[in-house]
């Protein structure tokens, strides 16, 4: 039997989950050799919330981290979260963006791309899957598991079918919730081996600690790779930590037994841990423990931790459980759609309207949209008042075609935009100029010779993904920690890291 294979999260997901996406490259970069050289499958660096928060709040242009990494770490192959259509964003982009994309990121050395879509509407991830293939890369189709009465393993395995006549390399079945339980996670992971032959990947997290189970039920049931992290951007609401897996995984016959160096896992782990640490502002014990509130209320724990911050700026914080309460309503009456970014903060804010002013008496455009089947073809039927509600409002019909072929290409326009801000045209800037125009137009200035303290960015719109951390006030720079031996040191001014090396003198 092949032992299991790792991938590992801690450069994305790990600290997406656990530190608000706040990792900067510069703090990535001293763990690369020591992560390279543990052979894990792959190492998942990029995409999600990632360049979002380069561009927002880490002044960092996200393909020159790539470039880095990728430099930094030659040898396992890199792996990356793309939303389909939505790109890195959440709204639907045209095919030679998402083409574009898709090609500057292959050429910056991305080798498996992760492509999901938040209603699990093939149609908006075979614009980017034919892109993959076309730069010669990886391209991993997913399910995104949720629970509802029209979410059924048969549809997942169809789905798995599906993805694999569409010319897709792998499978993900992606559990962004932690919701799976680990006889699902065999019956499904059982189910796709005996359909389809290309790998599957397990991806879950520890929100409400199934994850661990999970993954060993589907090391059972034949899963080619599942995915850990490193301690202390691991478990809880991330994904569990690699010497957790290992040791419970300890005397099956597909346990990497020998793989993954515990020396350099403690070396990982500790050199982590001062990254952690720098990062405290963006850290909350509240995520570092297993909760089962997010079995409770089927939401994600990131989506869960943030809620209780939108409410409490909403002085509403005493109504949250009546809001997480109204959230299935509003699942079932936008046709049950899984909550991932963007879908979770779509049904959240509009959970958090309805409980505010009545049901529906205020709809969202977002919400709108849904109804009108612009983000795809919903699970399960969407309520039929309500969309008649939405097709009034917008004074349009429901479209039942795939979005996206409604949609002018931009690549042009947005090159011409560059050149007249004065920016070079090239495909990269126009792609994130794109999805993140002012956050790309502020890392592009050119800079004072001293960063001034900056007011607190606002919270970006894929916050419900991600965990609650409130944009902290930029106050005093922090203190200078550094890690390991050595005389290099990182010095954080204003949430970015400056490396600065010190010098003793007599
Ligand atoms: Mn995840």
């Amino acid at each position: 039997m092949k032992p299991v294979i790792f991938n590992n999260t801690v450069l994305r997901d790990g600290h997406q989950s656990l530190a608000a996406t706040r990792m900067t490259t510069a703090q990535m970069l001293p763990a690369c050799a020591d992560l390279d050289g543990l052979g894990f499958g792959a190492l998942e660096t990029w995409g999600g919330a990632t360049i979002d928060s380069c561009l927002r709040f880490l002044g960092e242009n996200p393909f020159e981290r790539l470039g880095k990494l990728k430099a930094a770490l030659p040898k396992t192959p890199h792996m990356m979260l793309l939303r389909g259509q939505n790109i890195v964003q959440y709204t639907s982009f045209p095919d030679d963006v998402v083409t574009a994309f898709v090609k500057c990121s292959a050429e910056r050395g991305m080798d498996i791309f992760r492509i999901f879509d938040a209603l699990n509407d093939t149609r908006n991830l075979v614009t980017a899957v034919k892109a993959v293939k076309a730069a010669g890369k990886h391209a991993q189709g997913v399910i995104c598991y949720t629970t509802s009465p029209v979410h059924t393993v048969d549809m997942f395995l169809q789905l798995g079918v599906e993805l694999e006549a569409m010319g897709c390399d792998s499978i993900c079945v992606k559990d962004m919730a932690g919701l799976i339980p680990p006889h699902i996670a065999h019956t499904l992971i059982k189910g796709l081996k005996e359909r389809v032959k290309i790998p599957i990947v397990l991806h879950s997290h520890d929100t409400a600690g199934l994850a661990g189970a999970a993954y060993y039920a589907a090391v059972d049931a034949g899963v080619d790779s599942i995915d850990v992290s490193i301690t202390p951007f691991a478990n809880g609401t991330g994904q569990p930590d690699t010497v957790r897996m290992v040791a419970l995984l300890e005397g099956h016959p597909r346990c990497p037994t020998g793989a993954y160096d515990p020396g350099v896992l403690q070396r990982l782990r500790d050199y982590f841990s001062g990254v952690y640490a720098d990062l405290g502002k963006f850290t909350s014990p509240a995520n570092e423990r297993v909760d089962s509130d997010t079995l409770c209320y089927q939401v994600p724990g990131g989506m869960l931790s943030n809620f209780r911050n939108q409410l409490k700026e909403q002085n509403m914080a005493d109504k949250f459980d009546q809001v997480m309460l109204e959230i299935p309503y509003v699942r079932k009456c936008l046709g049950w759609i899984p909550l991932v970014t963007p879908t979770s903060q779509i049904v959240g804010t509009q959970a958090m309207l309805n409980v505010k002013f009545g049901r529906w008496k205020n709809l969202s455009q977002p919400a709108i949209d849904i109804l009108l089947g612009k983000y795809g073809r919903t699970p399960g039927p969407v309520d039929p008042e309500l969309l008649a509600m939405a097709e009034k409002k917008a004074g349009q019909k429901r479209i039942e075609g795939r979005a996206a072929d409604l949609l002018e290409p931009r690549m042009d326009k947005l090159k011409a935009e560059l050149k007249e801000k004065g920016f070079p045209a090239t495909d990269e800037l126009a792609v994130l100029h794109a999805m993140f125009p002012q956050e790309l137009a502020k890392v592009l200035a050119p800079k004072p010779a001293v960063a001034p303290a900056s007011p607190a960015p606002a919270a970006p719109p894929s916050a419900a993904a991600t965990p609650a951390v409130p944009a902290a006030p930029v106050a005093a720079p922090t203190p200078v920690i550094g890690h390991g031996p050595g005389k290099k040191y990182n010095l954080t001014l204003g949430g970015r890291v400056y490396p600065v090396s010190v010098e003793e003198v007599a």
